[in-house]
């Protein structure tokens, strides 16, 4: 049993009332809920459209495969993130070209896009991740990248919550693909949505979650539905539940307390922390992070991460670069993997630490007191 697990999920109070009612409906998957949880979304971000997906790494897929580009064609993505960006990539037959980071900040800069230019050649497209909650600039990295808005799909995974120039990250994006996975920032289980303001897109992409199947084909159960439709283009079983609508809807109305509070853990964490020896923290902006995760690099990461486990203390490492997982790997090729030096000498010294909404002070002090005690031998 761990002191303090590196992640605790909290749900809405009203969510669970809210299920149960949607069980009882007679009307379970896609319906009315999902149709306004993406409003209620799309109204949250400021965004023009908003279509909910089964998941993030579907959201991404998707909205590579409705930009229809020749297979084989070079898309851009950072290695420091989840595989799904770049599984999804390979998923829609294009070729992932991998972007280092700036060691600081450990996201893409304009000129890590721009040597990744260089040494591959133009790109067909990019996939830009806000890594750990951090408000990449999406049209800056698509003007170093020599690629209209219309190309990039932002990875926006960490990034409920977080601001970019004051307005949410993804509110104004060609595709921000979200997750409403159990440990994200607005955590149904499982869900995602991808953001656009493109009408066009966001039309295509509802037929695509669905087999590609004609508008509306989910109300063909429905009274007065009609069992006729078509498919006009390959899509994906990749549809949004009104189960799941309900438990985002709740979610998100508790989204800014959720949020108020993973920025009172960061404050106290940044306090604590800074100064210890062997301990870096990231650069972040002045505003905008949404403190998805709290990272900090460690010179000795396996004594300290020992060290926190044997204090009963949950870690993670976000992220093993996706171009050092076996299949990845194999998919790449040597030349590929060899292309991100700052990437591999960044990910091994990175540890997260717990930071969720239910971590309370003292469980946090517990994390802060093992960590000192780990970097200098001396309990704070
Ligand atoms: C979690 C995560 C995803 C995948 O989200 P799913 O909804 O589980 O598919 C994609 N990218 C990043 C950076 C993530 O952390």
């Amino acid at each position: 049993m761990l002191t303090v697990p590196y992640f605790v999920p909290s749900f809405a109070g009203d969510a669970s009332a809210a299920v149960l009612e949607v069980m009882e409906s007679g009307w379970v998957t896609t319906g009315p809920r999902a149709a306004a949880f993406e409003e209620e979304f799309a109204a949250y971000l400021g965004a023009a459209h908003v279509v909910a997906v089964s998941t993030c790494s579907a959201a991404i897929e998707l909205s590579l495969r409705a930009l229809a580009l020749p297979p084989g064609s070079a898309v851009l993505t950072p290695s420091l993130t989840f595989c799904s960006a770049v599984g999804a990539i390979i998923n829609a037959r294009l070729r992932p070209v991998l972007i280092d980071i700036d060691e600081h900040t450990l996201v893409p800069t304009p000129d890590t896009v721009a040597a990744a230019v260089r040494r591959a050649g133009k790109p067909a497209a990019m996939v830009v991740t806000h890594m750990a909650g951090y408000p990449v600039d999406a049209k800056e990295l698509a003007a170093a990248a020599g690629l209209p808005r219309e190309r990039v799909v932002e990875d926006v995974a960490h990034g409920p919550g977080g601001l970019l120039r004051g307005a949410p990250i993804g509110s104004d994006s060609y595709a921000a693909c979200f997750s409403f996975y159990a440990t994200k920032n607005l955590p149904i289980g499982e869900g995602g949505a991808v953001a656009t303001y493109d009408a066009e897109l966001a039309a295509r992409l509802r037929a695509m979650r669905l087999h590609g199947m004609t508008k509306d084909a989910w109300k063909r159960y429905l009274p007065g539905g009609s069992w006729r439709y078509d498919v006009a283009e390959l899509g994906m079983k990749a549809n949004f539940t009104d189960l799941q609508a309900v438990i985002g809807s709740a979610q998100l109305r508790a989204l800014p307390g959720m949020q108020a509070r993973r920025h009172e853990l960061a404050a106290r964490y940044d306090a604590a922390l800074a100064g210890l020896p062997g301990l870096r923290l990231p650069q972040r902006p002045a505003n905008g992070h949404s403190w998805h995760l709290y990272q900090v690099r460690l010179r000795d990461r396996t004594t300290v991460d020992v060290a926190l486990g044997e204090a009963g203390i949950g870690t993670s490492v976000h992220f093993i670069p996706v171009h050092q997982l076996t299949a990845y790997a194999k998919a790449l090729g040597p030349q590929e993997c060899a292309s991100v030096p700052a990437t591999d000498r960044v990910a091994e010294e990175l540890l997260s630490l717990p930071l969720y909404p239910a971590l309370s002070d003292e469980k946090q002090d517990l994390v802060i007191s093992a960590l000192a005690e780990a970097l200098d031998g001396r309990p704070c």
